[in-house]
């Protein structure tokens, strides 16, 4: 099955409302749309999302990467060969693991397409549907608590807080919406890197002598400091999810030997798409780790192969594939069927599942 051509656009979609972490305030969801062809006629879809204050990519450098990286090893490639040309992809440059990861789903929507099988069934097929918790961006306490009541309306059941501006507004954050929301609703809580080790670890024995009953706590300290992490992870009873720490098959190895979080927060974003996220499964798998799958605010064409991963295999516990449901508008059509707190997949359509994506222009270069 070989690409002969590649089309890439761009989209831009606004959000409902800011979303507001200790990284970032964001208005837009920006996505670069990947577009294969194949010799017999098959279109695969990816997409990437520029998220410079995590992956390190912008808009241009996604472009870049695919016009002058991807595009020249991947026409003429035959996917047919998929274990030589992923490594020839992910041997060819560092980094740019969000470009990259649109290229590798479209490659796996194209393979289930060539068997007439939705893209989970060709990964693993152990369930069709998957269950998001909805992100509350970091606001006021009583915005949050607003923000989480309407959540819970909408059929949401799990919860993840933003957090880390302030330390001593995040108590009053968590108790706030821990009092609103009842002691049934899951709530985790994500730091983005904003605390110290000594800092998170006096911040999290608090959360845990109020007995707010935090599911776990997300990357509490910076994503490079695994010895910080694992201070973090040994000194608190709550879980510890590492998320921007583990972007390869070799992150996810480093922390689970050396015992540096609970969780592993797997996104294709990170990992350069389904190729290497598998492997990061299966290395997780294998030591017990539990994992969870999540996206970074994308379009529906990402957040589907998210899913389809996710959906496919039995040890992913838990997704926070929200982003859906933060955007304002939805310009791919087909793909995940989402329903508040259920992202739901086709179980006749084939790969992916996406028929088109609109408004959107296709670059010349
Ligand atoms: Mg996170």
């Amino acid at each position: 099955m070989k690409i002969v051509d590649i089309l890439i656009g761009k989209i831009k979609i606004p959000l409902k409302r800011p979303f507001k972490t200790a990284l970032r305030t964001v208005y837009f969801a920006e996505d670069i749309i990947v577009k294969l062809l194949t010799r017999s006629g098959l279109v695969g879809y990816g997409s990437a999302a520029p998220t410079l204050a995590i992956t390190g990519e912008s808009s241009d450098s996604i472009i870049s990467c695919l016009v002058n990286n991807l595009k020249p090893k991947i026409i003429g490639a035959d996917l047919s060969n998929l274990e030589k040309v992923m490594n020839d992809l992910h041997s060819s440059f560092v980094n740019n693991t969000s470009a990259l990861a649109a290229v590798d789903m479209a490659f796996y929507d194209l393979l289930a397409q060539s068997l007439n099988l939705p893209l989970y069934k060709y990964l693993g097929g152990y369930h069709n549907l998957v269950f998001t918790d909805l992100t509350i961006s970091a606001n006021s306490p009583e915005v949050m608590v607003a923000d989480s009541l309407i959540a819970l309306d909408e059929g949401f059941q799990d919860l993840k807080l933003k957090l880390g501006l302030n330390p001593s507004l995040d108590f009053v954050r968590v108790q706030a919406v821990r009092t609103a929301v009842g002691n049934k609703v899951k709530i985790s809580l994500d730091a983005n890197q904003a605390w110290g080790a000594k800092e998170a670890v006096r911040i999290i024995r608090r959360f845990e002598k109020l007995n707010l009953n935090i599911e776990f706590v997300e990357q509490p300290v910076k994503a490079k400091k695994l010895s910080d992490l694992r201070y973090v992870t040994q000194n608190v009873e709550t879980d510890i999810l590492a998320d921007e720490s583990v972007f390869s098959p070799y992150d996810a190895l480093q922390l689970i030997h050396h015992k540096a979080c609970d969780l592993l927060n797997i996104k294709l974003a990170k990992a350069g798409g389904i190729f290497n996220a598998t492997k990061i499964l299966n290395i997780a798998e294998a030591a017990g780790v539990e994992c969870i799958v999540g996206c970074m605010l994308e379009s529906q064409i990402s957040v589907t192969a998210a899913a389809h991963f996710a959906a496919a295999k039995k040890s992913i516990v838990r997704c926070d594939l929200d982003s859906p449901s933060l955007l304002a508008e939805n310009p791919i059509v087909g793909g995940a069927v989402v329903e508040a707190n259920t992202l739901t997949l086709s179980e006749t359509d084939a790969g992916l599942g996406i028929k088109e994506v609109l408004n959107v222009e296709y670059l010349k270069f």
